[in-house]
């Protein structure tokens, strides 16, 4: 395995849950366990004051629980634009088509990547699903240029069989359709090897072309140049740290929030943290299973 320190990436990113409330209850839903599914990032100016205080341009992600049931998602994106930052998106798409497009031009330029989850838990019918691909034509139409559109599914295995045809139908509308591995306990579950075959077959971990990756041992930039962030401004270096409760940064609200200088190796043999995979900030694609 290579531990050549992969080319210093142009711009950050943080992957900001803003919030943990969320209209729907998924049965894979990794935060269904967290104590209180209400909370959100109350404190808008200070985050806010801590986005302005960030070294260059970054890219913040805003996922949830549902971004779009933030009280004031549309003001903080709005803000972001206008520091020169870009902004992403993870929702579970049921905000109604006003909002989305309050959205987009809240966003406008900065908008970098807009994710759409189909949750087939809800969206269980043929009418619903028309419903969330005329809504998803309908972002995309409205693009500003040099943001792109994806649609995610996570491969539970009653949905694995049906992937396929999903992915021609997203396919055919000019629209990219990513698959997730289903995760229990912190881990992907044990798909047997024709579950695990499909899975490649469809892409993989959000298309990366492997279900678990990893890259323990070698050196990444999360930490200095990419970090999760909670509701209550707990920053750690990605979600594998924050889940075992290592490399905590600080809180972002005040002065103990400290980035790294420099990449430093990976302590975690599965990393589920796309976002930093696709901006580079490792040098190679490992994989623990896949
Ligand atoms: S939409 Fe997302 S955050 Fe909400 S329950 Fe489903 S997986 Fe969890
Ligand atoms: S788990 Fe992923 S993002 Fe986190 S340090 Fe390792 S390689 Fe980097």
């Amino acid at each position: 395995m290579t531990t050549q320190l992969p080319p210093r990436p142009p711009e950050g990113v943080v992957m900001w849950n803003l919030n943990t409330t969320c209209n729907y209850r998924c049965s894979y839903c990794t935060q269904r366990f967290l104590d209180d599914r209400t909370r959100w990032a109350r404190d808008t100016p200070r985050f806010l004051e801590g986005f302005r205080r960030l070294p260059g341009r970054w890219e913040i992600k805003l996922s949830g629980g549902e971004p779009f049931l933030h009280p004031t998602l549309m003001e903080v994106v709005a803000a972001l634009a206008k520091m020169g930052h870009r902004v992403s998106v993870v929702t579970n798409f049921s905000a109604s088509v006003d909002k989305l497009d309050h959205f987009l031009a809240a966003a406008g330029s900065a908008l970098r990547v807009f994710s759409a989850s189909l949750h087939r838990e809800y969206v269980s019918t043929d009418e619903a699903l028309a419903q969330f691909l005329e809504k998803a034509r309908y972002v995309l139409s409205r693009l500003p240029a040099g943001a792109t559109f994806n649609v995610t599914c996570v491969a539970t295995r009653a949905n694995l069989p049906e992937l396929p045809a999903l992915a021609q139908h997203f396919a055919a509308a000019g629209i990219r359709f990513k698959v997730q591995p289903e995760k229990q306990n912190r881990d992907v579950i044990p798909y047997t090897v024709e579950e695990q075959a499909q899975l490649v077959t469809l892409g993989g971990h959000n298309d990366l072309g492997v279900i678990a990756p990893s890259f323990e041992g070698q050196p990444c930039w999360a930490g200095a140049l990419a970090f999760t962030l909670d509701d209550r401004g707990a920053a750690w270096r990605c979600y594998p740290a924050r889940r075992y409760r290592r490399e905590y940064l600080g809180n972002f609200l005040d002065s103990t929030f400290q980035l790294y200088d420099l990449a430093r190796p990976c302590q975690y043999a599965y990393c589920n943290c796309t976002v930093p995979i696709e901006r580079g900030m490792m040098a190679s694609l490992g994989r623990r299973g896949g």
